[in-house]
């Protein structure tokens, strides 16, 4: 492999990197799985860092589930990952709301899927919105205005298979005309595996027809929002110098790590070809790259 602008992973810096660091996140989508696919060697690899006495963290810009739907997909490819391991974008926008003291009064518009749903009930707020809306149609008679939810404080956005017409009309309205109403995208990933064998278009997609139609920028608060940190360094004793984010994507993952201070290890196991890491126009390096983190397993063995 050439030498781009970032270490390949040696046994050396495979070692060094281990020794510096307590906890290792990991990216979903790319590196532990390819939609419902596990990707090989996987559980080798935790098992080994466990051993190893690090803390993993797994981190996911996918939206549609919330955190308890995703324990239950790593046990079912075979993987004791707990709840309160997971961090989605789904529970960040909750989390944001909580936060930022969301009024118990206003409610939130979801142009989402059930993850979403999910977190923000599990959270406390009142929600609608999601698949339920996606068999809505409107008549655009003359005559016809479309009435709105007065009390809508903020609109949540995420990917959404039921996308519609409908959706992109609630969500503008009620960012555009209730006063203070929050625009929060779970995340923008232009793409995603919604299924093993192919990608599809991503939350990203579904953000940029809102913001489009309101002419704002959103609230990002998944990768690469430092947002999420919080929640994990309030959760575990971690320092973020002390971590190491590994993913597939430059522009969620990697630079989610640079935001936050991880070292960061960028894996050609998903969405980056070797060719866009060395490309001269990408500007964004990770620390080091390899294969897939199967390799930490065979470098640090051997
Ligand atoms: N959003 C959707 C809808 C996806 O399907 C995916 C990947 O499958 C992602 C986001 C990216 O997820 P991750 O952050 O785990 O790579
Ligand atoms: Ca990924």
């Amino acid at each position: 492999l050439p030498d781009p602008p970032c270490g390949l992973l040696t046994a050396d810096s495979a070692r060094s990197l281990v020794d510096s660091v307590d906890a290792f996140l990991f990216d979903c989508d790319g590196v532990i799985w390819k939609g419902d696919k596990l990707i090989e060697g996987v559980s080798q690899t935790m098992e080994l860092l466990r051993k190893l006495g690090k803390k993993l963290v797994f981190v996911t810009n996918n939206s549609r589930k919330s955190r308890r739907q995703y324990s239950k997909k790593f046990r079912s490819l075979g993987l004791e990952v707990t709840e309160d391991e997971i961090f989605t974008s789904s529970f960040a926008a909750a989390m944001f709301l909580k936060l930022n003291n969301f009024p118990p009064e206003k409610k939130v518009y979801v142009v989402g899927e059930d993850g979403i749903l999910e977190e923000l009930k599990l959270a406390g707020f009142e929600c609608f919105g999601g698949p339920e809306d996606g068999k809505k149609n409107i008549k655009l008679e003359a005559d016809f205005y479309f009435e709105h939810d007065k009390s809508v404080g903020a609109v949540v956005v995420g990917l959404d298979q039921y996308f519609n017409y409908y959706k992109m009309q609630y969500a503008r309205i009620c960012i555009s005309e209730n006063p203070g109403c929050l625009f929060i995208a779970t995340n923008r990933d232009p793409s995603g595996h919604m299924t093993s064998g192919q990608e599809w278009p991503g939350a990203g997609t579904m953000v940029a027809a809102v913001s489009c139609s309101v002419q704002k920028e959103p609230i990002v608060v998944g990768k690469p929002s430092s947002f999420l940190m919080d929640f994990l360094l309030k959760s575990f004793n971690l320092e973020t110098s002390r971590m190491c984010m590994v993913g597939d994507r430059l522009d969620t993952d990697i630079l989610f790590g640079h935001n936050t201070g991880c070292k960061t290890l960028l894996v050609l196991s998903g969405c980056t070809a070797l060719p866009e890491l060395l490309d001269a126009s990408n500007k964004i390096h990770p620390d080091l790259y390899t294969t897939s983190v199967y390799d930490l397993v065979g470098l640090l063995q051997n």
